[in-house]
């Protein structure tokens, strides 16, 4: 896995808030919702896929989506437990595992990237979505090129960790 590229994550940090990025994500989520209802893949809630080196893959992010997610935490109506979790980020091992996954679920479901919204473990259900998924992903570059957004591809957890670090995200003061 290459190193978190702090460089271009720095250059997100003054776009994280804005609502037009926000919209358009949104948009998008929910037009990937519809293909994902419109779809047969089922998903088993093993919650493997989440446990990144156990499954053995990596989840990606694009700018629109981590811009997207950092600003949605500061509006979400229960942040502490996100935030709590990405308090410890930091000192965890990057790539190893979400740490939003609660047993076998999701702690941030509402507002979780496309690749978490479009993977499916069985090979079959993650075919069918793998080319939608690409559309998708276009349209977040599309995104950048409509707002001045620097495109990058980063690596959920070492992404992260890069903002926590960087102070973007701060622990709520009711956790402290
Ligand atoms: S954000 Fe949620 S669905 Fe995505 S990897 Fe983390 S726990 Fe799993």
């Amino acid at each position: 896995m290459k190193p978190a590229n702090e460089e271009l994550l720095g250059e997100l940090i003054a776009h994280v808030g804005r609502a037009d990025i926000v919209a358009d994500v949104h948009a998008v989520y929910a037009e990937a919702a519809e293909a994902i209802a419109a779809g047969r893949s089922v998903c088993d809630l093993s919650g493997r896929c989440c446990r990144f080196a156990e499954f053995g893959h990596c989840l990606y992010v694009t700018s629109p989506e981590l811009i997207c997610f950092l600003t949605d935490i500061q509006s979400a109506p229960s942040p502490s437990p996100i935030r709590r979790a990405l308090a410890a980020l930091p000192d965890a091992d990057p790539g190893e595992l979400c740490p939003f996954q609660v047993g076998r679920l999701c702690g941030a479901r509402a507002i979780r990237p496309l690749g978490c919204r479009m993977f499916y473990c069985r090979p079959d259900d993650d075919a069918q979505m793998k080319s939608q998924f690409e559309t998708f992903q276009g349209r977040m570059k599309q995104i950048c090129r409509a707002r001045e957004l620097p495109y990058g591809y980063f690596e959920w957890t070492g992404a992260l960790a890069v903002m926590v670090r960087a102070g973007v995200i701060t622990p709520n003061p009711v956790d402290a």
